[in-house]
């Protein structure tokens, strides 16, 4: 089971993660602050400027490569980090008429990368149901 820990700056849970996910989404100039020893959590705020913490150290949105979907409503965001395809990318995609996920990879052209989720993704686990939301959301 996952551990949950709070937010030292928002209070809100956060949920532990792998520390793969962790090393995949930190900025390359940042990676040395992360403790190989420590249990990392994310901060699940939509609000909160912190994206990753543990009992040593804090990382913001800002020591991100791309920025955590539910902290950041933006078009450039990724839905999936595996494929990298954006919320404006399935909007897009929703809008030229695409009902399915498998409607809009083939749509956005870009290479289909599965199975990468618990690396790729910033909360370790598949982005389905969050695509599966940005597609209703239009
Ligand atoms: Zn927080």
């Amino acid at each position: 089971m996952k551990i949950i820990d709070i937010c030292p700056e928002c209070a809100c849970p956060g949920v532990e993660i792998n520390i793969n996910a962790l090393e995949n989404i930190i900025k390359k100039e940042k990676k040395e602050n992360i403790s190989l020893e420590s249990h990392y959590f994310i901060c699940t705020s939509p609000l909160c400027n912190i994206s990753y913490f543990s009992n040593e150290n804090t990382f913001t949105n800002n020591d991100l490569i791309h920025p955590i979907w539910y902290k950041d409503d933006g078009m450039n965001v990724p839905i999936c980090y595996c494929t990298n395809l954006t919320r404006g990318e399935i909007i897009e995609a929703v809008k030229n008429g695409c009902k399915t996920i498998d409607d809009v990879q083939k749509f956005s052209k870009k290479k289909i990368i599965t199975g990468k989720c618990e690396s790729k993704n910033p909360i370790g686990k598949c982005c389905r149901n969050v695509f599966l939301y940005t597609m209703k959301k239009k």
